[in-house]
């Protein structure tokens, strides 16, 4: 080997400053890198971006002002979550009032909250138990609940879901005359969720609008009414529909002729068929010579949508129907709508 020049020394030495320049860089950005992802170290689990005040309790375990927290004074029905990671931590029903100005809990969703003695031995921490989130302390012997347990949490360390309200609606299927009518009418009363316009009573599968109208197939053009029942009640919709159509004329309404403009009750159940009954009664005893007849619904075949919400998207008003009070000097009970 003979003698190393300077030129030799730099050119040896430039692949290590590079070299060297490189891993500098990727030092450098790691900590951006884990910034950004929010991963936690041990469990590679990735966290929500925190805001410098949810940081400030959440990894730091500093403590919120009291009275201050979103969750402090909220009593809806959910779960809390933890902010960092998402993980239920907390259920409403365990959820009290302690006047000491944090959301206090007399117990935690079970596994999801772990307890570590501060190191001064004064107090209890509490952490969510899959990403380690600070989320404030537990205090025992207070006697605020049976359970004599206070989790006293940061409401900044917690989500609340919400649970879903779920409405439970009750199916109901009437034929009288033109269904646009029928549908205008139906679907604008107090508690009615949604209408559609179709076809029921036939023997004909998936019959088309033209199919109904040559007779044949032996539909009646109907309206399926889906209602919430803690809003309404069938009684109340049925009475609507004789209200609004002419239960008397057979086969017809109006100036619409043909068995598919027959005035019919489909039920899906023994209430209502007996509520739909007790309606006609009420009417026959008034001297109507009701025609309406009262079936078991049967396959309800959706109409072209050009039928649907006719009213509403043509902005007329229906021919074939008009609003006519039938039962109102009755003196049975009519439930509050
Ligand atoms: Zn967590």
């Amino acid at each position: 080997m003979g003698v190393m020049t300077t030129g030799d020394k730099i050119r040896r030495t430039w692949p290590w400053i590079l070299g060297g320049l490189a891993i500098a860089i990727v030092v450098m950005l790691i900590p951006t890198y884990l910034h950004s992802q929010r991963v936690a170290p041990d469990t590679n689990m990735i966290l929500n971006k925190l805001t410098p005040e949810e940081e400030r309790v959440i990894v730091h375990k500093g403590t919120e002002a009291p009275f201050t927290g979103k969750y402090d004074n909220f009593y809806q029905t959910g779960t809390y979550v933890c902010k960092q990671c998402g993980a239920p931590l907390f259920k409403s029903h365990d959820k009290f009032d302690a006047g000491c100005g944090w959301p206090s809990f007399d117990d935690a969703i079970p596994g999801a909250v772990i307890r570590t003695p501060d190191p001064d031995g004064q107090r209890v921490e509490i952490t969510c138990a899959k990403c380690g989130a600070h989320l404030g302390h537990v205090f025992t012997g207070e006697g605020f609940t049976p359970k004599d347990t206070r989790y006293c949490v940061n409401s900044i360390s917690m989500n609340f879901i919400p649970v879903a309200k779920k409405v439970t609606t009750e199916t109901a299927y009437f034929a009288g005359g033109c269904f646009w009518g029928v549908e205008y009418f139906l679907k604008k009363a107090p508690g009615v969720v949604s209408a559609r316009v179709g076809y029921m009573g036939g023997t004909l599968k998936n019959p088309t609008y033209e199919e109904v109208s040559d007779h044949g197939t032996g539909h009646a053009e109907t309206v399926e009414v889906d209602f919430d029942p803690t809003r309404t009640t069938y009684e109340d919709v049925a009475k609507l529909f004789f209200d609004i159509h002419d239960p008397t004329e057979l086969n017809r309404q109006g100036p619409d002729v043909g068995d598919q403009y027959r005035s019919a009750i489909f039920y899906t159940s023994d209430a209502q068929k007996q509520t739909a009954e007790k309606l006609i009664g009420i009417l026959k005893a008034k001297g109507l010579k009701v025609v309406t007849q009262v079936v078991p619904a049967g396959h309800f075949w959706v109409a072209e949508t050009y039928h649907q919400d006719y009213y509403q998207r043509t902005g007329g008003e229906p021919y074939c129907h008009v609003y006519t009070d039938r039962f109102s000097d009755q003196s049975q009970k009519t439930p509050a709508r």
